[in-house]
């Protein structure tokens, strides 16, 4: 082969691959921006009756929210998108529901779960369940309520802790031909953490704006960090 005819097999190489990047570029459409669980009991000022909710995440959660609503109004995203807990009087996850035992403690459920668990939070139709006030939630948001069975935990917005049970999320985002999520809001080291790790089985490109979180706990939170950097999720310090 001569120079010429091999330069120009090089060139149509580049020009080929260069298209094949802008393909898989991901529009603004095509992202989402998923809050999780910004609820008055996990939040310490959205109740005007008292001064924290009932599974306050963290010592300032309240700080995350102007934050988030800045994301919120922001230009970067296709579509919004809401989670909520949403549990029974009767959830496995309240430790009122198991008499001997205390708030914080783990147990393993009969099908070998293992359970934390949790005060009394975001009973369904409570005020503990509402967004915080000061969220900026747009009209006709779509809102996806997770740990409705009173048998499951459900950290993840995408399905419960026993991945029996998936919530309407998935569909809603492949409706809208999501190809990447941002993930913002409570806890960093459990429903945050769940949601970023089930996006990136779903194949989404993720990522997590650490400024938009708050942990339960530092140690908790710094492991849920590391774990996510490993799986690919692009972790946003700032
Ligand atoms: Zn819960």
């Amino acid at each position: 082969m001569t120079n010429i005819k091999l330069l120009f097999f090089l060139l149509m190489a580049i020009l080929v691959s260069s298209s094949c990047k802008e393909d898989k570029k991901v529009t603004k459409e095509q992202k989402a921006l998923l809050v999780i669980d910004m609820q008055n009991d996990f939040c310490n000022g959205g109740y005007d009756f008292c001064n924290g909710g009932s599974l306050q995440v963290g010592e300032n959660p309240d700080r995350v929210i102007p934050l988030i609503n800045e994301e919120i109004k922001s230009d970067k995203y296709g579509i919004v998108v809401f989670s909520k807990d949403w549990h029974p009087q009767d959830h496995v996850s309240f430790a009122s529901n198991h008499s001997g035992h205390k708030v914080f403690e783990t147990i393993t459920l009969e099908d070998g779960t293992s359970q934390t668990l949790w005060p009394d939070h975001c009973v369904q139709d409570s005020v503990g369940a509402e967004f915080h006030k000061d969220l900026a939630v747009p009209e006709g948001s779509f809102v996806v309520k997770k740990g409705k069975n009173k048998l499951y935990d459900s950290y993840s917005a995408f399905q419960d802790n026993n991945a029996k049970e998936p919530t309407e999320l998935l569909a809603y985002l492949k409706s809208k031909n999501i190809k990447e999520v941002t993930v913002v809001g409570l806890a960093l080291d459990y429903c945050v953490y769940w949601t970023c790790k089930d996006a990136v089985k779903n194949k989404f490109k993720v990522s997590l704006l650490v400024k938009c979180t708050e942990a339960v706990a530092k140690n908790t939170g710094d492991d849920a960090i590391a774990d996510m950097k490993k799986l690919g999720v692009n972790v946003v310090l700032n």
